[in-house]
Parts: structure tokens; C-alpha cells; sequence
């Protein structure tokens, strides 16, 4: 076995904590990874609060993660000792199913393993990257280029790939006009692949404060959402938008905002159903639609997406004794836009 050591949540009420595990001897096909840096994403703290209702304790959160290959299997070919890779969301699906088949893993019909709090193919609880190393499957490793911050790189592997997903599937690029509802961890990269794809692209925000941020991060127009008569003027005229936002919002006010044909597509998962005015969707034939991270060979071309054009989140870094502090400003949006672990941190007092 591998000793580990992470901050775990021990229960939904209690804040991370050291804690020390074991994780398997590769197998195989096997990657092991000393983690560098981590990404914090609200998942992590929707899961160790228990705030989904499925959670399992111990829990060591975190699937944003960076680090540097330090053993493979005698099967792995892709990568080798000293590599710089990095690890998502999923770390197995079944392999055999029409989804994963297809390069969409994370639809996969029997269901894919979460990189942490969940049982994996062995029976043992996956954990995640708040923590020194990572024994995770080739197939679920991604290459970094070394050109790239791997701090800005470790939200790609969730918020980047989460965002840039759905505006390749629905084929944003030049001539679309796209809008972004929300501008924090998801928003903000989602709002960073439009412009790159060359769309014209407006930023949606309840806050008047984050409007030259947006322009800083290539958008081309802000509209402040909680104003009818700027809301109004957008009617009809979009042709894709993207909504990063978990909290449950009116959704009817934006649907309006489509062209014949537009798609609406949620990637934030509120807690609750919202109200849907079917007329919105009826009289112009819009299409309401959701989107859930993206397959392995996608994310790779994301990865590389990004090396080539030198897209990198825009991430705070901090010392993982910050970790609970860090969960409270994210609950709170006062973060721009992603906290980042620096796992050296974790032996340091
Ligand atoms: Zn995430
Ligand atoms: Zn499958």
C-alpha cells in the first residue's frame, strides 16, 4: 500500500482536518502522481458537507488535480516518471458501454467512479486531491504541457473542461452571440473559451462591480441581469447561452433572450427545480439543456486547447491550513475566480 497523507472532512459538520490513508499499489495500468496543486470547487464543499446526501466520510475532497508522475504499471504507455499530468473528476467508467465507447465517459450508462467519495471497481473509497499523491488509471491521466502555470491549469480539469464542453458540442465560434450567466469559477472560464472561439460573447452578472473584470476577461458586452429594460433589449437575439450558476435564479428571464433555435444550457446544478414558462420555449422552438464535464479525450484536447493559446484559470493560491477559510469565502463568491492549493503546504505547520 501507498501511504497518503490529505485534510479530510470526518463528518458533514466538522471542518478538514489532517488525516493520513493508504491507497493501492498500481496496478497495471496504474499512474501514480505526486499532487502539486489542487483546485477547490464548490463540489467540494457541497460533498463534504453532505449537502447532496450521498456522502461518505472519511472524505478527502478536491478533483482539480495537478502533480508530477512518480510510477506507472508495468501496462501504462502514455506516460512516464516525471511527467506533468493531471486528474479530473472521474478516475473509472465501465469502458464498454455505447457512452464510453463513444469518448463520453462521464455519461457512462452503468456509471463512472468520482475521484473521491465513491466506491471504485477494487470496493475501496476513492479520495481525493487534498492530499500528497494519487493512484489513478492511465485512461483518466491527462498530459500537461509544462508551458503552462500548473496552479492556473488545476480548475481546467473541472470549471475548464465543464464550460468548454457544452460551447464545443453547441459549436460557438464566430458569427454566434453567446451569453454567460454568472461570472465565478465556471462563469469566468466559460466566459474566457467564447471569446477564444471568436463568438461575441456577453457577460450576464447581478453586480455592477464585476463589469470591467468581464472585459478583462473578454467580454464583449456586461448586462447587469436585475435590469428589465437592458434585459429586454437582448430579446431574441442570442444564440447560445450558458448558465455557471448553482443557485436557484428565474431562468424564464433569459430563455426570452434566445433566437428561434437557441439553446439554453445549465451547468450549475441548484438544489431545487426551477419554474419553467413552457411558452419561452414553445414560440420560438429553444431548447433547454445540461451539460456534465467531458470525456478523456475531449479534456485532453481542452489541455492542449489551452497550451496553445495560453488559457489558464485565474486562481488564488493558498496553503491547504487555509482550507477551511478558503470553503467560506467560496460559499460567499469572494474569491477571483478559483482557490488553488499548494500541496507543498501540507507537511509544513
Ligand atoms: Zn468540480
Ligand atoms: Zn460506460
Amino acid at each position: 500500500m501507498i501511504q497518503s497523507q490529505g485534510y479530510a472532512a470526518q463528518q458533514s459538520t466538522t471542518p478538514l482536518a489532517p488525516f493520513s490513508f493508504t491507497r493501492r499499489d498500481p496496478k497495471e495500468r496504474d499512474v501514480v502522481v505526486e499532487i502539486e496543486y489542487c483546485g477547490v470547487c464548490h463540489s467540494d464543499i457541497h460533498s463534504t458537507r453532505n449537502e447532496w446526501g450521498n456522502a461518505i466520510y472519511p472524505m478527502v475532497p478536491g478533483h482539480e488535480i495537478i502533480g508530477r508522475v512518480t510510477a506507472i504499471g508495468s501496462g501504462v504507455s502514455r506516460f512516464k516518471a516525471g511527467d506533468r499530468v493531471g486528474v479530473g473528476v472521474i478516475v473509472d467508467s465501465c469502458r464498454t458501454c455505447a457512452s464510453c465507447r463513444n469518448n463520453e465517459e462521464q455519461y457512462c450508462e452503468v456509471g463512472v467512479t468520482l475521484t473521491y467519495g465513491a466506491y471504485d471497481r477494487y470496493g475501496e473509497l476513492t479520495q481525493g486531491g487534498y492530499s500528497n499523491n494519487i493512484v489513478v488509471d492511465e485512461h483518466f491521466v491527462h498530459a500537461i504541457s509544462t508551458k503552462l502555470d500548473p496552479a492556473g491549469v488545476a480548475p481546467l480539469l473541472c470549471a475548464g473542461i465543464t464550460t468548454y464542453s457544452p460551447l464545443r458540442h453547441w459549436q460557438v465560434g464566430p458569427g454566434k452571440k453567446v451569453g454567460v450567466v454568472g461570472l465565478g469559477g465556471l462563469g469566468h472560464m466559460g466566459l474566457k473559451f467564447a471569446h477564444s472561439f471568436g463568438a461575441h460573447v456577453v457577460q450576464f452578472t447581478t453586480s455592477e462591480s464585476k463589469i470591467a473584470d468581464a472585459k478583462r476577461l473578454g467580454a464583449d458586452e456586461v448586462v447587469i441581469s436585475k435590469n428589465a429594460d437592458a434585459m429586454k433589449k437582448e430579446a431574441n437575439s442570442f444564440d447560445f447561452i450558458l448558465d455557471t450558476v448553482s443557485a436557484v435564479h428565474d431562468l424564464n428571464a433569459y430563455l426570452s433572450l434566445l433566437k428561434r433555435d437557441g439553446v439554453y444550457c445549465q451547468v450549475g446544478l441548484p438544489d431545487r427545480p426551477p419554474v419553467i414558462n413552457m411558452g419561452n420555449l414553445l414560440f420560438k422552438r429553444r431548447s433547454l439543456s445540461g451539460s456534465i464535464i467531458g470525456g478523456m479525450a475531449e479534456t485532453q484536447q481542452m489541455l492542449d486547447y489551452c497550451a496553445d493559446h495560453n488559457i489558464v484559470s485565474d486562481v488564488e493560491i493558498i496553503p491547504i491550513q487555509r482550507i477551511n477559510e478558503a470553503f467560506e469565502r467560496v460559499v460567499k463568491a469572494d474569491v477571483k475566480y478559483r482557490f488553488v492549493i499548494d500541496m507543498a503546504s501540507l507537511g509544513k505547520r
